[in-house]
């Protein structure tokens, strides 16, 4: 990886930290779920609005680490829209790209590129996927808390 790819993407990570989009409750939610990683500290609570097998809107409270807010961040940007099976599908990948060995190979454009630094650093990679995660339980309805311990 260049160097000016590594400071780009460590500008849309702060850039997302600092400006979290879809920041805030859901009134028109259908499922919800809180996730927590207590290695980092990290909390987040994941709405999620489905319509016609579609994620018609999503949004997140969060407190936590940079990388927990940026993804969880990144990750409502991106699913709005998807529909469930596709959402899955983007979930399974983006978990695939921050655990395998091998590096991924992601289209550039898309502003997830920017987490996949966080494979350089184990510890992190939960503050990464603490939001998906969280994201696949609401997606189903569920309420309870989950851990990623
Ligand atoms: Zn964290």
């Amino acid at each position: 990886m260049t160097s000016e790819l590594r400071d780009l993407y460590q500008e849309i990570i702060i850039d997302h930290s600092r400006n979290p989009r879809n920041s805030g409750q859901l009134e028109t939610a259908t499922g919800e779920a809180k996730g927590n990683n207590p290695l980092c500290g990290d909390r987040v609570t994941v709405y999620v609005e489905l319509g016609d097998g579609k994620i018609v809107d999503a949004a997140f409270e969060a407190r936590g680490c940079a990388i927990s807010i940026a993804s969880a961040s990144m990750m409502t940007e991106h699913i709005k829209g998807l529909t469930v099976e596709q959402a899955q599908i983007a979930h399974e990948e983006f978990n695939n790209h921050l655990t395998k060995s091998e590096a991924p190979d992601l289209k550039q454009e898309s502003e997830l590129a920017a987490l996949m630094g966080v494979r350089n650093f184990p510890t992190r990679i939960k503050c990464a996927t603490l939001p998906w995660h969280t994201f696949i339980v609401a997606l189903k309805g569920g309420a309870d808390e989950i851990t990623t311990e």
